[in-house]
Formats: structure tokens, C-alpha cells, sequence
């Protein structure tokens, strides 16, 4: 498994405009234990894309329009509930913000037909290994670069865990968020504490 991460973490793109970025979600079971796996699935799901779509906004307003496309393994989830959650999701809000960017619903694949695929299985693993008690995490350091990221600030991980955002865990993710907040607070804090406050609003709606 080695050699797929170091060739992973080595890629050189042939545009230095659009590098390969990482997105992950990671849920620690402890957060929200009430939900359903379902809810929580549907919770990563609608962060992971979001953070995509956010992207995609920022490289728009930059001068680099582009839609996304979002190509999945056929054994994740079932493949009618994204098609209809993501549906939903672009056509208004969910709990985090309305899907703006995506040029279509999520399609399937067979990941042993695209090379792709098995990046995400791979990079999947790596957090898996990164978060599981004990486990080293020695590949999630080689990957950890290429998530998406600006300015400095990491926006392509998400850890959530029962006390997310009172700076209690010390993994890369976390680490990353306080610094975004540090910043944000420091630039534009009403902004800032009103998107907070919508958010959670939004969240509380589904519990
Ligand atoms: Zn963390």
C-alpha cells in the first residue's frame, strides 16, 4: 500500500493552477449517538460536498470556473438516497448551505474500472488508520498535504467528535480548524459568529 500513497503524494499535475485536493469526513461514533448510521452518513455526506462546492466558488471567483462532478464507488450507501439527498441539496440548503457548483447528481462507478476511485478508497483508508485508536497513521501524513486547503487554512478535512470546535482534540483537522477560526474571528467576527449561529440552528432541526 505504501507505493500507491507516495505515488499519490507525488503527483505533479500538468496545470500548477488546478493541483489534485483532498476531501474527507471523518465522525467520530460518539458524535450525535442518537442518530441513525443513515443520519450520520447523510451529515459526512452533506459536509464532504459542500466543502467541494465551496471550493469550486472560490476557484470561480478567482477567475477559474468550473463545475464538479462527483463519480462514486457503487458500494457506498445506497446509490437512490445520494441521487435524491444531493438533489435535495441543490435546490435549497440542507443543515450546511445549497449545493451551487456540481454540473450534475452524483454518479456511480465500479471503482476497479477507474483509477480514481481507488485513490478514494486509499485516501479512505488512511483516515480510517489515522483516527482508529492505536493505529499509526504513517500514510495519513503523506496524504495530509494534499488536503484541500488556502491561505494556509485546511478546509478539505473535517473531524467531528462529541466536542467539536472546543479545541479538545489535537489530530491535524482540529488543529487546522482553530487556526481558521483564529483568522476568521481576527478579520470579520460578525460574519463569522451569525454563519455559526445559522448552522447550528440547522443542525438542531434534525435532532
Ligand atoms: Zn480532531
Amino acid at each position: 500500500m505504501t507505493p500507491a500513497y507516495d505515488l499519490v503524494a507525488s503527483f505533479q499535475p500538468r496545470s500548477t493552477d488546478t493541483p489534485p485536493a483532498l476531501f474527507g469526513v471523518v465522525v467520530d461514533r460518539n458524535f450525535h449517538p442518537d442518530d441513525s448510521q443513515i443520519e450520520r452518513e447523510q451529515f459526512a455526506y452533506e459536509v464532504l460536498l459542500n466543502k467541494f462546492d465551496v471550493m469550486l466558488k472560490r476557484r470561480a471567483a478567482a477567475g477559474h470556473a468550473n463545475r464538479g462532478l462527483v463519480i462514486h464507488d457503487r458500494r457506498v450507501v445506497a446509490e437512490r438516497d445520494i441521487q435524491s439527498w444531493t438533489s435535495e441539496w441543490r435546490k435549497a440548503a440542507g443543515n450546511i448551505g445549497q449545493l451551487m457548483n456540481l454540473a450534475d447528481v452524483p454518479l456511480f462507478a465500479d471503482s476497479r474500472a477507474t483509477r480514481l476511485l481507488q485513490i478514494a478508497d486509499i485516501v479512505s483508508y488512511a483516515l480510517f488508520r489515522r483516527y482508529a485508536p492505536g493505529a499509526p497513521g504513517r500514510a495519513f501524513m503523506k496524504l495530509w498535504p494534499l488536503f484541500h486547503a488556502e491561505d494556509g487554512a485546511v478546509h478539505g478535512l473535517v473531524h467531528y467528535t462529541p466536542s467539536f470546535g472546543q479545541a479538545t482534540c489535537d489530530c491535524e483537522a482540529c488543529r487546522g480548524r482553530l487556526i481558521e477560526a483564529g483568522q476568521a474571528r481576527f478579520v470579520q467576527p460578525a460574519k463569522r459568529e451569525s454563519r455559526l449561529r445559522r448552522r447550528t440552528r440547522g443542525r438542531r432541526t434534525t435532532e
